[in-house]
């Protein structure tokens, strides 16, 4: 955490309204996931996630968030985070990344999960397992008492485990009634450091993995970010609550 920065301690009430913003998101998000197949272009996904969310009488977080031109980022196989919707068209054997934010009367979740389409090979298969169980590993540390590295420390043992590789250069994030709050959390690094967790933080825990190497280019867009050896990338995400009865996932 940058110096004198401090994590935000949400109240009950605003609790309960980003748990409202992460029910609208994983909603939303269900019906996108089932609109995925080969033939439709990202585009398309970000045109229904856009539409459905404004239904919910909600925004789209991340439109127009440091001058971003979409409601989705839909990142497809090499792309890790950040892709731009465009008519490109999804195919079978592709691995397609959707994050969201949603901005529910000024409070903000933020979500992302990566899904194959039709058949994929094995190593992709993989990838999207191991991250999503990275996801899971991470949040169960998510608990007051631990230090916010326990978090990232124990996101990178378990992926590296399996040869795969964590981006160092996108970490996730604090989140309430901004999208990005204090802290940063990587998802590398040693266990026990940083900043204690407390009741009443809120955290969108997010790793990306790569089937290759760590590093990473960024298109000429400017936004979107590739794995510089052009191998497989996933991501999952959720908005998640230090309470004193342990994580809860708001996004769900
Ligand atoms: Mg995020």
């Amino acid at each position: 955490m940058r110096r004198g920065q401090v994590i935000p301690i949400k109240s009950e009430k605003d609790l309960l309204m980003l748990k409202r913003s992460g029910q609208i998101l994983s909603s939303v998000m269900r019906k996108v996931q089932k609109s995925l197949r080969p033939g439709i272009t990202t585009l398309d996904i970000d045109r229904l996630s856009e539409e459905l969310i404004l239904k919910e009488n909600a925004l789209a977080a991340f439109k127009g968030y440091k001058g971003f031109p979409a409601t989705a980022c839909v990142s497809v196989n090499e792309e890790i985070v950040h892709g731009i919707p465009e008519p490109r068209v999804i195919l079978e054997g592709d691995i397609v990344s959707i994050d969201l934010g949603v901005n529910y009367q000024g409070y903000f979740s933020d979500m992302a999960l990566t899904l194959p389409v039709g058949k994929v090979d094995e190593t992709k298969k993989k990838l999207i397992e191991v991250t999503r169980k990275a996801l899971d590993i991470g949040i169960k540390q998510a608990r007051s008492g631990n230090y916010l590295s326990d978090i990232s420390h124990s996101i990178q043992s378990f992926v590296e485990g399996y040869g795969f590789s964590v981006v160092r250069q996108f970490v996730g994030h604090g989140i309430g009634t901004a999208l990005h709050e204090e802290p940063e959390i990587p998802n590398f690094g040693e266990a026990h450091l940083g900043p204690l967790l407390k009741s009443g933080m809120v955290l969108a825990i997010e790793p990306m993995v790569n089937v290759g190497t760590w590093e990473c280019i960024i298109a000429r867009n400017g936004w979107t970010a590739i794995t510089k050896d052009g191998l497989a990338s996933a991501h999952f995400e959720h908005t998640v609550a230090v309470t004193d009865k342990g994580p809860v996932i708001l996004t769900e």
